[in-house]
Formats: structure tokens, sequence, C-alpha cells
């Protein structure tokens, strides 16, 4: 008699979303393959948490009187009707447990005696931790994952999804090694493949963080929960891309042109001031004279335009997708078979997302969609073989592309009226596709190209979104001036 082959699951993405699934699917007998398109493990959001601020901020209840219901509330609020059923509740109910759990696993130091309150929350959530060795923050999990036979496939973009009828049965990948795509057959694929930062042009996140998980579950018609709901933060210009901290920016003053914002303190605002300004072209500053200076990051302080010129230069930058794949809460997205997780997944926040909540996120559903994954399989069994291949198609002078996609993209970051939604999608829709053999780069820019008609097309169904703030915006991360250390 034959040995039977274990369930067969890949993973797209080596992000903490991807690796916790990999991992506990490894633990149950599963045969795991991750792709992903750098190096394992250090080439999404997750690698760079702490290259924002200093530290990583976990916001879950910690301190007496403070609990999930307590917590639901606040993102209730903030979400205003924009999640999915059930999702927020998940992720509270689960915040604190995995909170703890990050912190032994991934071996993190926390900073402060007491957890810190935020901007906006009714109770002191953030808790600030720094990892304890300079080593790659997702190392343990990837120890894990090897231990457990998790097999990682690097240089490997996922560039379409295959189905057999109303089922997902595996994936096409585009190996830089041979240049060409490769079919790979599995029971579960699940996206972990992070968010849309990188369409935009100024992004926080990895470049290949570029909505590849809406591109892909929009190829072969899944649906999708609210692509354009997107968080952006103020960031320094130059050094490019660390955040100044809350603290600092309520405490000093906004600068627009050389003159200063009266706008109070509300970091909501001030953000949508300084969206308007550089549509203006205007230059955009902070000026942290007095007690604002001391709240800023020790990188920033030292900096040498700040030391020149006493003020730090600013940027927007866009940090989080909150919409994405649309899923159930155990991460079951509308084609059986297909799952998705972390920010790849949207729905789990609404209209405003609370800071410190992404780790806890991928950490939370990456957990569920390997529990899922099994569930599931005992009813859906074994996957057929693949009948239709769904690729992302394919752009035309992918180089063009991108520089256009910067030019249509870049000025939408946060603010994004109806008429500039239409021209970008109209010149997106038209663009030429590749007639001769398609490249990574090709596949890339089609990602980004595809992911950016999603969120453009989303905007436009949402009067709220279509004509003003992009939903989801505000930066909530940082303390109230005078608690942070
Ligand atoms: C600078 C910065 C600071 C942050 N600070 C905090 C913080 O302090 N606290 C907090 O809770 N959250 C923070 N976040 C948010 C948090 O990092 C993310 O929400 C979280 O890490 C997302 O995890 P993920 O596994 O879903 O995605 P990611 O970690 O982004 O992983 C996505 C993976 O998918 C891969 N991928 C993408 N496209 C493809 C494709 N086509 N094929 C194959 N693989 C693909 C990527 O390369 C990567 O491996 C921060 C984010 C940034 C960028």
């Amino acid at each position: 008699m034959g040995v039977t082959r274990p369930p067969r699951a890949v993973i797209v993405g080596s992000g903490l979303a991807g690796l916790t699934c990999a991992r506990e699917l490894g633990r149950r007998g599963w045969s795991v393959t991750i792709l992903t398109p750098g190096r394992a493990g250090r080439d999404g959001a997750s690698h760079r948490v702490h290259a924002l601020a200093p530290w990583i901020l976990l916001s879950a209840p910690w301190v007496r009187g403070d609990s999930p219901t307590r917590f639901l509330a606040d993102l209730k609020r903030r979400g205003g009707g924009r999640e999915r059923p059930g999702l927020t509740e998940v992720l509270v109910d689960e915040a604190h447990r995995a909170a703890v759990e990050l912190c032994s696993e991934l071996d993190l130091v926390t900073l402060d005696d007491r957890p810190v309150l935020l901007q906006g929350d009714a109770m002191p959530r953030g808790r600030r931790v720094v990892p304890r060795h300079r080593l790659p923050l997702l190392l343990p999990l990837l120890h894990e994952c090897a231990a457990v036979g998790v097999r990682i496939v690097e240089r490997a973009v996922v560039i379409g999804l295959a189905t057999a009828g109303d089922r997902l049965t595996g994936v096409t990948t585009f190996l830089r090694e041979s240049g060409r795509p490769t079919s790979l057959a599995a029971d579960a694929v699940v996206l972990a493949c992070g968010g849309v930062g990188s369409v935009f042009p100024m992004t926080t996140v990895p470049r290949w963080c570029r909505g590849s998980a809406i591109a892909l579950a929009s190829a072969c018609g899944v649906s999708l929960h609210a692509p354009h709901l997107t968080q952006a933060l103020p960031v320094t210009a130059t050094p490019p891309l660390y955040f100044p901290t809350t603290a600092a920016l309520l405490a000093g003053r906004i600068v627009i042109d050389g003159s200063p914002f009266a706008g109070g303190t509300d970091l909501v605002t001030a953000t949508r001031v300084m969206a308007e300004a550089f549509r203006r072209g205007a230059r955009v500053a902070l000026d942290p004279s007095g007690a604002a200076e001391s709240l800023l990051p020790p990188k920033v302080r030292e900096g040498l335009t700040f030391q020149r010129e006493g003020r730090v230069p600013l940027a927007l930058a866009l940090h989080h997708g909150v919409g994405g794949v649309a899923i159930d809460a155990w991460c079951r997205t509308s084609m059986p078979g297909l799952y998705a997780c972390g920010e790849a997944a949207g729905g789990v926040q609404g209209a405003r997302r609370t800071m410190g909540t992404g780790l806890l996120e991928a950490r939370i559903f990456g957990q569920r969609a390997a529990a899922a994954v099994a569930k599931d399989h005992h009813r859906l069994g074994r996957a057929a073989e693949p009948v239709a291949e769904h690729l992302i198609a394919c752009p035309a002078e992918p180089a063009t592309l991108e520089a256009r996609i910067d030019a249509l993209i870049g000025p939408l970051t946060v603010i994004r009226p109806t008429g500039e939604l239409l021209e970008a999608l109209a010149e997106l829709e038209r663009w030429p596709l590749a007639a001769e053999p398609a490249t990574e780069r090709g596949y890339l820019a089609g990602i980004r190209r595809s992911a950016a008609m999603e969120i453009v097309s989303s905007a436009l169904t949402d009067p709220e979104a279509g004509s003003g703030l992009a939903l989801g915006d505000g930066p909530d991360r940082g303390e109230r001036p005078g608690e942070e250390s």
C-alpha cells in the first residue's frame, strides 16, 4: 500500500503572518512551502517595525480597569462601521495573549514600567518594546519553521492563482533564478503578502508590499473589502521616513511655507492640512522649539537638517493598508481553499486604525488561518489538478508605468478628489499589455497597477472617500506630550 502524502499548503509571504501560519501548519503535519520575493523574514513590513521609531508598539488592554469590552468600544468608535462582522471582536479577545506571546517568542524587552496612553485611547494600552538582540526580528520564527520542516523558496514573486471550478488549487510564481513562471499545486493557499504601502511612491513599507493580495484576489474574482482604506503618517523627509512621534508633533509647531499652522492639537486635522499643503507644492516642517525638541527621536535630533535649520522637514507616507482581501473571522476568503491574514486581509479595523495593532493582527490571524486550513481540509479534501490559471496582467514598458503610477497615485495618498481618481483609473486601465515574454519587473509593475486600480475604483464607490480624506487615515501612534521617556 502506498504512503499517503501529507496535505500541501502554500503560504505567500514571509512576514509575521506568513511565518506564524506556516509554523502552525508545519506542527500539524502539513507539507508547507513559503514563497517570498526577497530574503525570508526580512522582506516585509514586520522586519521594519523598529525602523520608523526606535521602538515597537503593541496595543492591548493591560491595566486594571481596562477590558476587552472597553478596547472594543474604542476600536468600533474609530472603525465607524467599516469593519467586517466579527473581526474586531477577534482582535480584541486575543490581543493581550498575542502581545504576551510575541514578547516572549521574539525576545522583546519592555521600555516602560507601565503601558502608555496613546492619542485617542480611553485607557493606557501602548506597550513600547525593543528586541533584546540586534538580530532580525523574525529569526526565532524562521528557526521554528525550519524545525517543523517548512520549505522556504526565496526570490519568488507569486504572480497568479490557479483554480479548478470554484476551488483554489495552486499558485504561479516567478522564480528569479530561472527567470520563468512556475506552477505549484496546493490544497490550500494563504495570502500573507502584506499591504498596499508601496502602491504609493512615499511609503514606510518595503517595495515588495505593493498590494499583491488585492491584485491576486482580483485576478480570480475573489471579494475584496474596501481596499481604499489606508493610513498615512507624517514622517521626516530628511533623514527619510522616521516618525517624529505624536508627542513631538503635538508639542511643536507645524510650519507651512514658513508660516506656523494654527490648527490646534489634533493630528488628524494636521495631517489633512499637511496633505493640502503638499498638493499646492508647499514645504512643511516641524518646528520643535522648546519642550518638543527633547521629544524627537535621537536620530532625528542628530540629523544634519535639524542641526542646520532647527526644523524637521516633513513628508506624508502611506503606512498601512486597512482594507484588503475580504475574510471571515477564520481568514476564509470568498473562494474555498484560499485564505488571507495579516495586512493582506481587510476589515479587522474600519475607517481609522489604531496604532500598535499591526503585529497583533498578523499574529492572531496567522494562527487562525492555519487552524481554518487544517479544519476545512476534512471537508474540502485534496484539491483537484488546476484547470485555470489567473495571472496578473503584465504591462508593457514597466519602468514608464511605475513612473506614471508615482505621478498619478502620489497626490492621492491622503486627499482623493473624484476627478483625479477617474483620470488615474482611465490611464491605468488603458495601459498596453506586454507583447513579449514577461519579466519579474513587468509582473511587479503589473501587481502595482492592478492594486492601484482596485484602490482607485473602491475610493470612487465611497462617497466619503472620493472627495476627501482617505478613510483609515490619521496617525494615532505615540504618546501624549510628557508621557514619552
Ligand atoms: C516602519 C513600520 C513600523 C511599524 N511599527 C509597528 C509597530 O510598532 N507595532 C505594530 O503592531 N505594527 C507596526 N507596523 C505594522 C506592522 O509591521 C505590519 O502591520 C505587520 O508587520 C504586517 O505583517 P504581515 O505579515 O501581514 O506583512 P509583512 O510583514 O509586510 O509581510 C508580507 C510578506 O509578503 C511578501 N510578499 C509581498 N508580495 C508578494 C508576492 N507577490 N509573492 C510572494 N511574497 C510576497 C513580502 O515580501 C513579505 O515577505 C509597522 C510597519 C512599518 C512599515
